[in-house]
C-alpha cells in the first residue's frame, strides 16, 4: 500500500496520467495532480478515494513552474515519493514540414520537464532512502513510426534518461523506470483517428485501421491497466525492477 506517501502525476487532468493518479489514491497515496482542462473534474475523481488531492497549474515546458510545483507538493502534502512523468503532447508531419515551434515544446514538454522533476525530487527522495520515479514513455521510445519525429525523439530520449537515473539511484531505496504504452484510447489518439476519419469516412473504419496497422491484439491498452503496473512498480515486489523500458502494448513491438 502506498498510505503515508505523496504522488505528483504530471499531465493528470486526463487520460493516461488522470488513470494513473486514481490508482495511486485508491492505493493510499496524497496526490498532486498537474495539467489544463477540466481540473475541478479530475479532482472530485480523484479525491474519490479518501486521500489529499491537490492540483498545481504548472506549464511543464517552464523548469520555472515546475520548481514551483515540486516545492508546492512537498510544502503542502509533505514530501514528494513517487513522481509520475506523464505529461505529454504529439504532432503529426513530415521532418521537412515539422513546425520548429512545435518541435521546441515537444521536446520541452515530453522531454526536459522529465530532466527536470527528478533532479527536483531526487534529493527528498534520497533523504528518506525511498522513491518510485515512473516515466510514461511510449512505443516510440523503442521504435519509430513515419510523421512522429519530435515524439519519437523525445520518447527515445526519455528511456535513456530513466536508465542514467536507475544507475545513479541503484544502491538506494529508489528505483527509476520507463513505461511504453501502445495505443490508449485516450483525447490524445482520439484526434488521430478523428484526422484520419476526416481523410476517409468513417471513424469506427479509421479506428479499426489505427489498431491494425501497428497493434496486433487489435484492442487499446487502458489507463487504469497502466495504473496496476504503475502500483506494482511501487510495491516492494518492483524494488530491483530498475532501468527498465517496460512495454504494455499489444504486441507492437514483438513484431
Ligand atoms: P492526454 O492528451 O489525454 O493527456 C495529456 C495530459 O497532459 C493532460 O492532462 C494535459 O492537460 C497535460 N499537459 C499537456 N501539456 C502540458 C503542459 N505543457 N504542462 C502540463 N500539463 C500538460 O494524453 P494521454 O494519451 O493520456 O498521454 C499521456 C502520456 O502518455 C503522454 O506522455 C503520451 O505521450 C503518453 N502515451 C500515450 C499513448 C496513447 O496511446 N494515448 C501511448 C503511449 C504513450
Amino acid at each position: 500500500t502506498l498510505d503515508g506517501k505523496t504522488a505528483l502525476v504530471t499531465g493528470s487532468t486526463s487520460g493516461i496520467g488522470l488513470g494513473i493518479a486514481c490508482k495511486l489514491a485508491e492505493a493510499g497515496a496524497d496526490v498532486m495532480l498537474n495539467g489544463f482542462g477540466d481540473v475541478d473534474a479530475a479532482i472530485a475523481r480523484v479525491s474519490g478515494y479518501g486521500t489529499r488531492v491537490l492540483h498545481h497549474p504548472a506549464d511543464v515546458s517552464d523548469a520555472a513552474q515546475i520548481e514551483e510545483m515540486v516545492s508546492q507538493t512537498r510544502r503542502d502534502l509533505g514530501s514528494l515519493d513517487v513522481l509520475i512523468n506523464n505529461a505529454g503532447i504529439q504532432h503529426v508531419a513530415p521532418v521537412e514540414q515539422f513546425p520548429v515551434a512545435r518541435w521546441d515544446s515537444i521536446i520541452a514538454i515530453n522531454l526536459s520537464s522529465v530532466f527536470h522533476t527528478m533532479r527536483l525530487a531526487l534529493p527528498g527522495m534520497r533523504e528518506r532512502n525511498w522513491g518510485r520515479i515512473i516515466n510514461i514513455s511510449s512505443v516510440h521510445g523503442l521504435v519509430a513510426s513515419a510523421q512522429k519525429a519530435a515524439y519519437v525523439a523525445a520518447k527515445h530520449g526519455v528511456i535513456g534518461l530513466t536508465k542514467t537515473v536507475a544507475l545513479e539511484t541503484a544502491t538506494t531505496g529508489i528505483t527509476c523506470n520507463a513505461l511504453c504504452p501502445g495505443w490508449v484510447l485516450t483525447p490524445l489518439v482520439q484526434e488521430q483517428i478523428d484526422n484520419k476519419a476526416r481523410e476517409h469516412g468513417d471513424a469506427a473504419r479509421a479506428t479499426r485501421e489505427l489498431l491494425m496497422e501497428k497493434q496486433p491484439s487489435l484492442d487499446f491498452v487502458t489507463p487504469e491497466e497502466l495504473g496496476e503496473l504503475t502500483l506494482f512498480l511501487c510495491s516492494d515486489a518492483g524494488r530491483q525492477v530498475r532501468g527498465a523500458a517496460w512495454n504494455i502494448d499489444g504486441g507492437w513491438v514483438a513484431q
